[in-house]
């Protein structure tokens, strides 16, 4: 058996739009078991996104700027490919609900088909953010409801300024 590579790389990919607390619990929770956790932001996955991928970017890198271990990066293509282009060995994912399952399990078979020697690795959300989704922070931001304590301080901050200038919130 191959030995723990040295310099253990995990990928963590989402379209992270925008950031929540729970993204950022799985951060930190991920950034200690490997000596380097590279979030990455999916371009063009969702066809309307909110932010766009340099704000995504930009909010990933603030929030988490206290792990030291953690870089934020874009990417678009095969997941598997941009995974193993950094030298990662990992794919790290969230799940919150077994309806989160089915289709993390789908992509986990197909990247270990892509990219035998990279395997995706499964944390169970923190109990306090496990109902946490970013459209679900979205849509309430949008009808003008509290999203304290579910996103930080900056990203709620920027999300009221969104629906402000858009005039969503009625
Ligand atoms: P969302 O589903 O909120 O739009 P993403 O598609 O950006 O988020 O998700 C990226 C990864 O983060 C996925 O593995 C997802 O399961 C995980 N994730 C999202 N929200 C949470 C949360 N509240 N707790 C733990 N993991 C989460």
């Amino acid at each position: 058996m191959p030995p723990r590579p040295s310099n253990l790389i995990a990928i963590y990919p989402g379209s992270f739009d925008p950031v929540t607390n729970g993204h950022l619990d799985l951060i930190a929770r991920g950034s200690k078991l490997v000596d380097r956790l590279i979030v990455a932001v999916l371009r063009n996955r969702a066809k309307d996104p909110l932010f766009s991928v340099a704000e995504r970017l930009e909010l990933i890198r603030e929030v988490a700027r206290d792990y030291s271990n953690v870089e934020v990066a874009a990417f678009d293509g095969l997941l598997a490919d941009f995974a193993a282009a950094h030298g990662a060995t990992m794919i790290l994912r969230g799940i919150r609900a077994i309806s989160d399952y089915e289709m993390e399990w789908q992509m986990a078979l197909m990247n270990r088909r892509l990219q035998p020697g990279i395997e995706t690795v499964f944390l169970t959300a923190s109990e306090e953010y496990s109902f946490i989704s970013a459209k679900l922070v979205k849509e309430v931001a949008s009808l003008g409801g509290s999203v304290t304590g579910v996103v930080p301080a900056i990203v709620e901050e920027r999300l009221k300024q969104r629906f402000a200038l858009t005039g969503a919130r009625k």
